[in-house]
């Protein structure tokens, strides 16, 4: 982007009197290494950004701006963090004058957090774009919700009013949320913390009175059983935004049976020498676990589930994503496996959009699988749907919330479209606008999660990704008594999850500490490296 500056353009002959100054807005850390953090606030306004060597930020920009971000030491461990914005001197190019400034002194451990936040401020203002979630990036939202909860019970010690207030102000001020999203992320936080109270050892005797509900327990001092995770990387076609490793189960049916075999091997070595721990939900996912054949799938579950040791009333969850591949064999086997919880999938109600990102199925597919789920005696089914597809308007988005709680499945959640490196959507080329506050999307969400709320729903977990449509957010909505133990579980930081199949993820807990080790993305060096994988869980969990 330039500027036109003392130029005379009277024709194409005397073009040779334009000049083009090219503005930009540069930001940098003095004296401290914070350009990363930096360029995580910078790039949800300005789009993926090019570092320069000397570690500033500069992009193209309406006139000359300066920002600086410093931090010196302030009382005790305590550190003062100042972001100034400077604009050049209209008169006089060398010099710069400050024009905005934030000043805050935290903890020593919060400096990334407040220098994001500053800058965060800053740009907002710059830019004259607030985004929903404010000066939040991180994928867990709820982790700040209860501690800014924590914070203000333990200043308000008698009534639960006051902490609200107090916990909603700081969510909507200091981080500079939308109140929708502060009430959202309040409400969310609390409903996964008495989850995760309902599963901790001794399991504490949860009421709607207790500290639970005050935000009290973190889970930090509680025991928790584990959660299992095991994914199966097919589909049987690629969704145009999807950009995970899914592979056609049709074209790679080679690949099936010698990947079902060293998922069946993966779990049995990992289990062989026993194992001391509880394991309170295991969620089949993928990829779609049910685009296999039903003889195949079935001797799936069977050879993984016989390797667990569950507990008894452990949450078996079947991720049936595509109605495509569910029919009446699928379904009894995973019945006759006991899985409790049934996703199904539609995304959207509206054929031209299911046809537009290549889903494969039509609408009449997703009524005839939960149709049929029922019938057979499925009562905890949960269905997706995504915000903000390609050529869906907020009328659309409302139209499918509408169809899906005439159905009324026992959990709904409810996406916004992340568009990720990888997926057919970015190779097509989108442009960073699209990231930018909508505020019609943004109201066409508000109006589906006040619609779900109408119909008996309530939020319970909440998570956020990189590049979702105008900032906004993944949120899971349950009637009583169907919230997912699983999905609190794994996004919590406090339980063990222990992952199974390429591409998965296990995750031990150490006090506040998660340890994380990955299984290979890649198919053959999966398959081809299982005792690898299978020790390094080994070494995670002290098997
Ligand atoms: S169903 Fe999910 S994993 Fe499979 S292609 Fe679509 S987005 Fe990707």
């Amino acid at each position: 982007m330039g500027l036109v500056k003392d130029g005379v353009v009277l024709d194409g002959k005397l073009r040779r009197f334009f000049v083009v100054v090219h503005m930009t807005l540069t930001i940098e850390a003095i004296g401290y290494d914070g350009a990363a953090a930096l360029a995580e606030i910078a790039s949800l306004f300005f789009g993926s950004l090019r570092q320069r060597t000397d570690g500033r930020i500069q992009v193209p920009h309406e006139e000359n701006v300066r920002i600086e971000s410093l931090i010196c030491e302030g009382e005790g461990s305590r550190l003062i963090i100042t972001t100034t914005k400077f604009t050049e001197d209209a008169l006089d190019d060398t010099r710069w004058i400050a024009r905005d400034s934030i000043t805050y002194e935290v903890a020593n451990s919060e400096w990334r957090r407040e220098a994001k936040r500053q800058l965060y401020v800053i740009l907002s203002r710059e830019t004259r774009l607030s985004f929903p979630w404010g000066a939040l990036t991180g994928v867990r939202p709820t982790q700040i919700a209860c501690q800014e909860i924590e914070r203000a019970a333990q200043r308000e010690s008698d009534s639960q009013r006051a902490w609200y207030g107090e916990a909603f102000d700081r969510l909507t001020r200091y981080w500079q949320l939308s109140e929708q999203k502060a009430a959202l992320v309040i409400e969310t936080a609390l409903a996964e913390q008495r989850i995760l109270a309902s599963l901790a050892y001794p399991r504490p005797n949860v009421t709607a009175t207790s500290e639970c509900n005050r935000g009290l327990i973190q889970g930090t001092d509680n025991i928790y059983p584990f959660v299992v995770y095991v994914g199966l990387p097919f589909c049987p076609s690629r969704c145009a935004y999807c950009s995970f490793i899914a592979r056609d189960a049709g074209r790679h049916a080679e690949l099936l049976e010698p990947y079902v075999e060293a998922v069946v091997r993966e779990v049995e070595m990992t289990f062989s020498r026993g194992f001391k721990g509880d394991i309170a939900a295991v969620y089949f996912g993928g990829g779609t676990p049910t685009s296999l054949p039903a003889p195949l799938f079935e001797r799936y579950l069977d050879g993984v589930l016989k390797s667990i040791p569950l507990e008894a009333d452990a949450e078996l969850t079947m991720e049936a994503g595509r109605p495509d591949t569910i029919d009446q064999e699928k379904l009894e086997i995973i019945r006759d496996k006991k899985f409790r919880r049934l996703c199904i999938n539609p995304q959207t109600m509206r054929d031209e959009t299911l046809r537009a990102i290549g889903r494969g199925h039509a609408v009449e597919d997703t009524l005839k699988a939960y149709k049929l789920a029922r019938a057979m005696g499925f009562r905890d089914i949960n269905m997706d749907l995504i915000a903000g597809l390609p050529g869906e308007g907020a009328d659309d988005l409302l139209e499918s919330i509408n169809e899906i709680v005439r159905l009324a499945p026992e959990s709904v959640t409810l996406h916004t479209l992340a568009v990720k490196r990888g997926s057919s959507l970015i190779e097509d080329g989108v442009p960073h606008a699209v990231f930018h506050p909508d505020e019609a999307l943004i109201d066409a969400v508000e109006q589906s999660h006040d619609l779900l709320r109408a119909h008996g729903y309530a939020p319970y977990y909440l998570y956020r990704q990189r590049n979702c449509r105008s900032g906004l957010e993944n949120t899971g909505f349950a009637r009583d008594g169907y919230a997912s133990v699983y999905n609190v579980a794994m996004m919590s930081d406090a339980v063990p999850v222990i992952g199974f199949g390429s591409g998965s993820t296990s995750k031990a807990i150490r006090g506040r500490q998660a340890s994380r080790v990955h299984n290979p993305k890649d198919l053959s060096v999966y398959i081809s490296r299982l005792e690898e994988q299978v020790g390094k869980k080994r070494a995670l969990f002290n098997l």
